[in-house]
C-alpha cells in the first residue's frame, strides 16, 4: 500500500509501476494536447425547478487523445494537477467556454450562465483574475454569463489568498458556486465571508435520494441552511422523476444530470437550447 507512515514496510506492487507508467503516459501527451487542440468541452444543461426553465450549462473537459478515444477528466485532470499544466489548461477553458457562450448568445440563445470548473493552483500560481478577465474581453461576452465552480478544499486551502482573489472576479460581476457541497469541510463562517452565490448539492447525496431516508435529510439540511444565508442550491447527479420530484418538495432550486441531458458536445448544446427556449 501506497500511504503509510515512517517506519513501515512499503510493499512495491506491480500495479503501482503501471500507475506511475500511466501516469507518465498521460503527462507526456497533456503537454502537447494543448497546442495539437486535442482538447474540447462538452456542456450539460441546468434548469430551474420551479419554472422548469434551462438556466445554464457546466463546461466539462474532455480530451480526444490520438490512439486513445475521448480520455475522461478523471484520468487527466489530477495528474494535470499534479504537474502544474491545470494553469494553462484552466485558462484555455475559461477562454474557449466564454467564447462558446457568446457565440450562441450571438446565435439567440436567451440570457443562460456557463460554469466553469476551477483548481486551487489556478488560484496559486496563475493569475486567475487576469485570465477570467482576458477570457471575457475576447470573447465580448458579459460577466453576468459566466458562474466558477469551487471547491470546499480551495477555500480552505489558503483562505486569505483565495478570500483576496474572490472577491476581485466578484467586482467583474461574475458568480460564484461550491462545487461537490457536504462532502469537505466548509464552515458556515466560510460560506459567509466567501459570499458566494449558489451551493452545488454532491451527486452522492442526490443520486439514490428517494431510497435513502439519511440522504433526504442531508439535502433538507443543506437546502435551509443555503436559504438561510441567502444562497441557492443546485442538486447534481439527478438521474430519473423520483429524484427530481423529492428535490422539489425539498425545496432546491435548480438540477442538473441525466434525467434532463448528458453532458452534450458543443455542436449539439445550441439546438437543445434552442428547443428548450422554445418550450
Ligand atoms: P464535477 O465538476 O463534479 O462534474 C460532474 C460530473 O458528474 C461530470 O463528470 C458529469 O458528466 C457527471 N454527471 C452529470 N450528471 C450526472 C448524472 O446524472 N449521473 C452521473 N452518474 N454522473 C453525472 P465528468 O464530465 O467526467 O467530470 C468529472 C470531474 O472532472 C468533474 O466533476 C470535475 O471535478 C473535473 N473537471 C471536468 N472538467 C473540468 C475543467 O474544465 N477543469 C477542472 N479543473 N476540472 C474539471
Ligand atoms: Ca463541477
Ligand atoms: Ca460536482
Ligand atoms: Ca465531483
Amino acid at each position: 500500500a501506497k500511504h503509510q507512515g515512517r517506519n513501515t514496510w512499503c510493499c512495491f506492487a506491480p500495479h503501482m509501476l503501471s500507475d506511475a507508467a500511466d501516469r507518465l503516459d498521460i503527462r507526456n501527451g497533456l503537454a502537447q494536447a494543448l497546442q495539437r487542440d486535442e482538447l474540447l468541452l462538452y456542456y450539460q444543461p441546468q434548469f430551474d425547478l420551479a419554472s422548469g426553465r434551462m438556466i445554464g450549462v457546466e463546461a466539462l473537459i474532455r480530451w480526444q487523445r490520438p490512439g486513445h478515444g475521448l480520455v475522461s477528466p478523471a484520468r487527466f485532470i489530477p495528474v494535470a494537477e499534479e504537474c502544474g499544466l491545470i494553469v494553462p489548461i484552466g485558462a484555455w477553458v475559461l477562454r474557449t467556454a466564454c467564447r462558446q457562450m457568446a457565440e450562441w448568445r450571438a446565435a439567440g440563445a436567451p440570457h443562460l450562465v456557463v460554469a466553469v470548473n476551477l483548481s486551487a493552483l489556478q488560484f496559486g500560481r496563475g493569475n486567475l483574475e487576469q485570465d477570467v478577465r482576458a477570457a471575457l474581453e475576447q470573447a465580448g461576452l458579459p460577466a453576468g454569463w459566466l458562474e466558477l465552480e469551487l471547491t470546499e478544499s480551495i477555500l480552505l486551502q489558503n483562505p486569505d489568498q483565495v478570500l483576496a482573489i474572490v472577491q476581485r472576479l466578484r467586482k467583474l460581476g461574475v458568480s460564484l458556486s461550491v462545487d461537490d457541497f457536504g462532502t469537505g469541510y466548509s464552515s458556515l463562517a466560510y460560506l459567509k465571508q466567501f459570499a458566494v452565490d449558489k451551493l452545488k448539492i454532491d451527486q452522492s447525496f442526490v443520486r439514490a435520494i428517494d431510497a435513502q431516508p439519511d440522504d433526504t435529510a442531508i439535502v433538507r439540511a443543506i437546502v435551509q441552511m443555503a436559504h438561510s444565508l441567502g444562497l441557492k442550491t443546485i442538486a447534481e447527479g439527478v438521474e430519473n422523476t423520483a429524484v427530481l420530484d423529492l428535490l422539489g418538495k425539498l425545496g432546491c432550486d435548480e438540477a442538473q444530470g441525466y434525467h434532463y441531458a448528458r453532458p452534450l458536445p458543443a455542436a449539439e448544446a445550441l439546438p437543445f437550447i434552442l428547443a428548450a427556449q422554445a418550450q
